[in-house]
C-alpha cells in the first residue's frame, strides 16, 4: 500500500491484488464513489428541465462539473462536450468532420492507432472516397545495440529483424511527406495504448496546420498520466474517457475549439439539443448542449469532476515522479543483467517501446519470446497479478510489429515498489515453467 493506494476501496475488497491495467481501465477512488453516491442520494433528478429545486440542484453540479473538466485541461467551459468515452467522441468526430470531405481530400492518422480512432474514419474514408494515410514508425535501436541503426517500419526491412528493446516513435519525416494540401484531418493518440510511446504531438499538430487541415488527438491514454493543455498542443479537438483517469465508466469528454465547434453537425438529434421543433424542421440549441442530445451520464460527469479533484489533489508533480520511479524499476528488473543470455539480449524479454523514460509512460508492452502471451497472463493470474495481453484494440499495428499481441502492464498512481517486485516474480515462475 502507498498513500494512495489506501483510498482505493477495491485494494481492501483485494488486499493481495496487483492491479497494472489501468490502461484499459483504472480503478476507482472514494472520492468518486461518494460524489456519485451524493447524486443518487441526495438530488438524484434529471437535469435542465425541472423546475424544482432537486433538478436544479442536478444541473448546478453537472455544469459545476463541465467548469472543472474546462479547467483541468485548459479550456473554456462551453469547449467541453460530454459523452459516453473516447469510442463515442470519436465516431462523433468522424461522423461531422466527414460531412465536408471530398474526394481529392486525405485523412492522416499514424500506424499505431487504436481501432477506435482508425475505423470510424475508415467508415467516412470508404463513404467520401477519400484517401487514408498513415504516418510511419521508427524503430531505432536502443543505445544498448551495437549499431544505431533506423529503420521505418513499412519501408524497410522486416521489423522482426529490429533488436531487442528498439524504441518505436512517430516518424515526422514521414508525417512531413504525408501531410499536404489535401489533407484535411489530422488524427492520433498521444500516447500509445499498445507501446505507451508519446507520439510527438506539437510537431505534427504544427505540420497539419501549415495546410490547414483540422486536428483530433486521441488523449484516451494521455490524461492519467500527462498534464494536457489543450491550448499549449493548439489542437482542435481533444478526446479522452473518465474510466481510464479513475473516473466511472460510460462518461467521457470532446474538446472543441470554440470556432470548429460552431462548424460541427449534431451527432444525435432528440431531446435537450433543440431550440425550437415543428412537425416540418428544428432548429439546435447553443453549444455544449447541441451536442448532448438525450439525458447524459448525469452521475458520470460529477463523478469525473471528482476524479480530476483526485488527480489535483496529488499533483501532476508527484504522478509523474511516482509513475517515472517505477516505470524504471520496472524495466530493469525486467531486463536484469543476470538475466543476460550469451547473445547479449535479455533472457526471453522483449520489450515493444522506448526505454528512454522521455518518450515513454508507464504503459509497458513486452514479449517473452517463445510463450504466448495468454499463458504469461494465466500464471500472474494465480498470484492475483492483473495484467492485459492480446493485439490492445491495435491489430493492424501488432501485423505490422510482426506480432500477435504482447503483455502489457501499466501502472498508475496506486501502483507500488512491491507490485513491481511480485510482478517480476511472477515473470520468473513464468520463465521457469515454459524457457
Ligand atoms: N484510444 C485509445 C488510445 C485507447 O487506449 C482506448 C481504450 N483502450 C480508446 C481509444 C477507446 O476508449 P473507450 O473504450 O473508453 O471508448
Amino acid at each position: 500500500m502507498n498513500e494512495y493506494t489506501s483510498q482505493f476501496p477495491i485494494f481492501l475488497s483485494h488486499p493481495d491484488l496487483v492491479y497494472l491495467d489501468g490502461a484499459a481501465s483504472t480503478q476507482t477512488p472514494q472520492i468518486v464513489l461518494d460524489a456519485m453516491n451524493e447524486y443518487y442520494t441526495q438530488y438524484r433528478s434529471n437535469i435542465h428541465r425541472g423546475l424544482y429545486d432537486l433538478s436544479s440542484t442536478a444541473t448546478e453540479k453537472y455544469e459545476e462539473a463541465r467548469g472543472k473538466i474546462a479547467k483541468f485541461i485548459g479550456a473554456e467551459k462551453n469547449e467541453i462536450i460530454f459523452t459516453s468515452g473516447t469510442t463515442h467522441g470519436l465516431n462523433f468526430l468522424a461522423s461531422s468532420l466527414g460531412k465536408n470531405l471530398k474526394k481529392g481530400d486525405n485523412i492522416v492518422l499514424t500506424q499505431l492507432e487504436h481501432h477506435a480512432n482508425l475505423v470510424p474514419w475508415q467508415m467516412i474514408a470508404k463513404e467520401k472516397g477519400v484517401e487514408l494515410r498513415f504516418i510511419e514508425l521508427s524503430v531505432i535501436a536502443s543505445e544498448e545495440n551495437q549499431s544505431p541503426d533506423q529503420i521505418t517500419l513499412g519501408i524497410a526491412s522486416s521489423p522482426s529483424a529490429s533488436r531487442n528493446d528498439s524504441e518505436y516513435v512517430v516518424n515526422i519525416e514521414s508525417a512531413k511527406k504525408l501531410i499536404d494540401e489535401n489533407t484535411k484531418i489530422v488524427s492520433f493518440a498521444l500516447v500509445s495504448n499498445a507501446l505507451g510511446t508519446i507520439t510527438p504531438a506539437k510537431e505534427i499538430i504544427e505540420l497539419a496546420k501549415n495546410v490547414g487541415a483540422t486536428t483530433v488527438v486521441d488523449g484516451a491514454q494521455a490524461i492519467a498520466h500527462i498534464g494536457v493543455d489543450v491550448k499549449v498542443l493548439d489542437c482542435d479537438f481533444f478526446v479522452f474517457s473518465g474510466h481510464k483517469m479513475y473516473g466511472p465508466t460510460g462518461i467521457g469528454v470532446v474538446y472543441g475549439k470554440k470556432e470548429k465547434l460552431a462548424t460541427l453537425e449534431p451527432y444525435f438529434y432528440g431531446g435537450d439539443m433543440i431550440r425550437e421543433v415543428t412537425y416540418e424542421n428544428s432548429t439546435w440549441a447553443d453549444i455544449p448542449e447541441r451536442f448532448e442530445g438525450g439525458t447524459p451520464n448525469i452521475a458520470g460527469a460529477i463523478g469525473l469532476a471528482a476524479a480530476v479533484d483526485f488527480i489535483e489533489s496529488i499533483g501532476w508533480e508527484k504522478i509523474v515522479e511516482h509513475e517515472k520511479k517505477l516505470t524504471q524499476l520496472l524495466l530493469d528488473q525486467l531486463c536484469h543483467p543476470e538475466e543476460r543470455s550469451d547473445e547479449g539480449s535479455y533472457r526471453g524479454v522483449k520489450i515493444i517501446g522506448p526505454s528512454n523514460l522521455e518518450k515513454r509512460v508507464g504503459v509497458i508492452s513486452f514479449i517473452l519470446e517463445g510463450v504466448h502471451p495468454h499463458d504469461v497472463a494465466e500464471i500472474l493470474n494465480r498470484d492475483h497479478i492483473a495484467v492485459r495481453v492480446g493485439h490492445h484494440c491495435c491489430m493492424p499495428l501488432m501485423k505490422l510489429l510482426g506480432l500477435s499481441g504482447t503483455v502489457r502492464i501499466s501502472i498508475g498512481v496506486y501502483t507500488t515498489e512491491q507490485d513491481i517486485e511480485k510482478f517480476i516474480e511472477g515473470v520468473k515462475k513464468v520463465k521457469n515453467i515454459f524457457l
